[in-house]
């Protein structure tokens, strides 16, 4: 079984953002209103991401809705909470439509300078009632213009609890930018994905939450590549007094996703931070789309880069593809068979 752990919802059709231009226009007088999407138009819209799923063998795809769309910085409280809570019933329409395809991940109502204890009621609504996996959390709601606290911050606690709660997992993963010197995808994701990551393993947050599971997306951002600098600071006695711990140790407390586009980067990450921690990804439908020159395949057909190492056994390619998505979403169990044996 191949579950690919990252996907979004890329391909809706206009009265989605009809409804947000929609919303957009009566800020002053937030209602939630209604979504005239038709089961035909939805059905339609699906049809590119469905195609790939099966000429790449994917037999699950974690659907989440649009990353760059989130918007949380856009408008107030009330309006990132109705536009959130429309994204995940859609979401939640298509998982119902292709079940056997598409498992459901949460939007969250952030916004910015709210506390996140605003996001619990849609994180257990999506949960309980939408049959939901997991959620998706932007460290910075204010989109670049303010400040938001280091995901390690108590402030994130009343999340991170209900996480718990209902054993889901949480995706670090950023919407778009307000900086015009970030490119979207080229720069902000990664660097987003890379400070993340350095604020949560420098931090007491698995110490008080230790069940707690956070995924670093794009191949956990600089990570891999700048493995002997975080190795560096970890045996730096200015920097990290008492006993030295191996960053091999360190970096364990954390979960990556593998939509990382090329070979190399796809054996760096899985060499450095450990077949257990990386679960199979592609980010389907999104940065990588386009086809590379040389093989004339998707860049984000990511499987091609896993069968390229040949020097993984038949149970670590079971781990990246199936094993430890389960154990990162447990409750993708609902959804899933037994296991298939390595
Ligand atoms: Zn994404």
């Amino acid at each position: 079984m191949i579950i690919d752990a990252h996907g979004h919802y890329v391909s809706a059709p206009p009265p989605l953002q009809a409804y947000r231009g929609w919303q957009l226009m009566n800020q002053a007088r937030p209602t939630k209103g209604k979504l005239d999407l038709s089961d035909g138009q939805l059905e339609e819209s699906m049809q590119g991401s469905i195609q790939r799923l099966e000429e790449r063998g994917t037999d699950r795809l974690l659907l989440s809705p649009q990353a760059a769309a989130m918007g949380h910085h856009i408008g107030s409280e009330l309006i990132s909470r109705y536009w959130t809570q429309t994204n995940n019933e859609v979401i939640h329409r298509i998982c119902e439509r292709f079940p056997e395809r598409y498992i459901g991940v949460a939007q969250l109502p952030q916004s910015p300078g709210v506390s996140p204890k605003n996001c619990i009621d849609e994180l257990e609504r999506t949960v309980t009632e939408f049959g939901f996996v997991g959620c998706n959390i932007n460290p910075d709601p204010t989109a670049g213009a303010g400040f938001t606290p280091s995901m390690a911050d108590e402030w994130w606690y009343p999340l991170y609890e209900k996480m718990v709660e209902l054993d889901v997992p949480g995706m670090v993963h950023a919407t778009s930018t307000l900086d015009p010197a970030l490119h979207l995808v080229g720069a902000h994701y990664v660097n987003v994905d890379t400070a993340a990551a350095v604020e949560l393993l420098y931090s007491r947050l698995f110490d008080e939450f230790p069940t707690l599971k956070i995924i670093i997306p794009h191949g956990g951002g600089a990570v891999p590549f700048q493995w002997g600098r975080f190795q560096a600071i970890n045996h730096h006695p200015a920097i990290t007094p008492g006993e030295p711990e191996r960053f091999e140790e360190t970096v364990k407390k954390l979960y990556f996703d593998a939509a990382v586009y090329d070979r190399d980067a796809m054996e760096m990450l899985i060499r450095k931070v450990g077949v257990d921690r990386v679960l199979f990804a592609s980010e389907l439908m999104g940065t990588a789309g386009s086809t590379d020159p040389d093989t004339g395949k998707a860049f984000d057909d990511t499987k091609q880069y896993v069968d390229q190492l040949t020097w993984l056994s038949d149970e670590e390619r079971q781990k990246l593809f199936e094993q430890n998505a389960r154990q990162v979403f447990p409750r993708l169990s609902q959804y899933l068979g037994e296991p298939t044996p390595a």
